[in-house]
């Protein structure tokens, strides 16, 4: 029939398909939720490089050459993919863009465009259900827990990575990640060991190892860091400062001041605190092959440090009894309270009546000398007049309060017009 079509009718076509990662696990269908090639990745081929381990000699040689290139796949992933690509936290030339391109690849941990554009969306949309390994789904899921298992891309939170697919670097390593995966975490350390003729171990130790050794580091990040510790900067989220994750992550456990301050380039702002990291950023920045080195100014870091310091005392302040709050005291008047002090030892002090009844036989002053100011406004008295109380003194003292005096003190002329109207 003339004008026909195949197209299914609208009730087929609208049919969209659940993700996996949406529906529950059941014994059923647990081996669908499992990201397989992940579990190669990052289970699998580590617990091979562990059953390898037991019966390859370990060499001095390859140790040495295992922990070096250890720390040069790690500052891969921690000043190129983090630093550099996710944050902008300073400007990088081409061969550096490219040696840290590579040296990611050696840690195997995702091209550096898939990396940072989920590091963008765990800072932009920390601790929500958008932030791709959040803290609180879990420590082992931030750990490592998000990859293991498949996830519905679409429920992490957009972030623009524009910048990042107009670096010819990003690009490149991202189409040729897979080549580069084995030529840097594979390849390469076997090869150089085998200058040693230890190609075996380079494999075992300086490869599948050391890779397992950079990844945990690194996913550290994600666990670790929102979990141990203290919060000087801020605390309405999870990142947290700890020695102890910096010293297994290349100096990137100082979490909180990240979170807070993400583009700058330090993450350690002490130049005792550990951050191997930045102290590479600053040599390349010396030497010409990094520049536009970000910094915050120590001015608003400082305020940080200062308003979090001033919510744990608010904190403290509060736990405290300061007595019962002026606006909470009944109102007096004078001659009520003048008349009230004649049965009861009460006292004005700053506009606000005592009751020192109690507290007459443990004035240190002596009781006289308290007695003196029963029916009075001691104000003068009690802030020098006959003695600078200390500040204790006045601490105890506003718990004994009971009442305002109306107009606030004893002064005549304040107190006759409001006796007028
Ligand atoms: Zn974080
Ligand atoms: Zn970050």
């Amino acid at each position: 029939m003339p004008g026909e079509t195949n197209i299914p009718p609208p009730r087929d076509r609208h049919v969209s398909k659940v993700h996996i990662a949406d529906t529950p696990i059941t014994l059923r269908n647990w081996h669908k939720h499992v990201n397989w090639l992940n579990v190669t990745m990052i289970v699998l081929i580590p617990l091979y490089g562990c059953i390898q381990a037991f019966w390859t000699p370990l060499r001095l040689k390859t140790a040495i050459w295992a922990v070096a290139y250890y720390f040069f796949t790690a500052l891969g992933v921690t000043a190129g993919y983090h630093r550099l690509w996710a944050h902008r936290s300073y400007t990088a030339t081409l061969p550096l863009r490219i040696i840290l391109a590579l040296a990611a690849g050696g840690s195997v941990q995702g091209s550096a465009r898939w990396w940072a554009r989920l590091h963008r969306s765990h800072h932009r949309y920390t601790d929500t259900e958008r932030d791709p390994y959040s803290v609180h789904k879990g420590i082992f899921y931030a750990h490592f827990g998000w990859m293991i298992l498949k996830q519905n891309p679409k429920r992490f939170g957009r972030t623009d990575i524009s910048d990042l697919n107009a670096d010819p670097v990003v690009v490149w390593q991202h189409r040729h990640f897979l080549k580069i995966v084995i030529l840097m975490g594979l390849v390469v350390p076997m090869v150089v060991a085998g200058l040693w003729d230890d190609w075996w171990g380079g494999f075992v130790y300086a490869g599948i190892l050391r890779i397992f050794f950079v990844q945990q580091a690194t996913f550290c990040v994600n666990s670790l860091a929102h979990w141990l510790g203290e919060q000087p900067f801020d605390d309405r989220n999870s990142p947290r400062d700890h020695v102890v994750t910096a010293l297994a992550t290349m100096g990137e456990g100082y979490h909180n001041f990240h979170h807070e301050f993400p583009s700058d380039y330090r993450n350690a702002i002490r130049w005792y605190q550990y951050d191997p990291t930045k102290w590479a950023i600053w040599c390349w920045g010396q030497v010409g092959l990094a520049r536009d080195l970000k910094m915050f100014r120590e001015n608003e870091i400082e305020k940080g440090r200062l308003q979090q310091l001033q919510k744990k005392v608010d904190r403290k302040r509060a736990e405290l009894d300061w007595g019962t709050p002026l606006s909470e005291l009944p109102v007096m008047e004078w001659e009520e309270f003048v008349e009230r002090a004649k049965s009861r030892a009460l006292v004005v002090v700053a506009g606000v009546v005592h009751d020192v009844e109690d507290f007459l036989k443990e004035h240190p002053g002596g009781k006289a000398m308290i007695q003196a100011g029963v029916g009075k406004d001691a104000t003068a008295m009690f802030n020098g007049g006959v003695y600078y109380h200390s500040n204790a003194a006045h601490n105890l003292l506003s718990m004994m309060r009971v009442a305002v005096i109306r107009g606030g003190c004893e002064v005549e002329a304040w107190k006759r017009p409001q006796k007028e109207v």
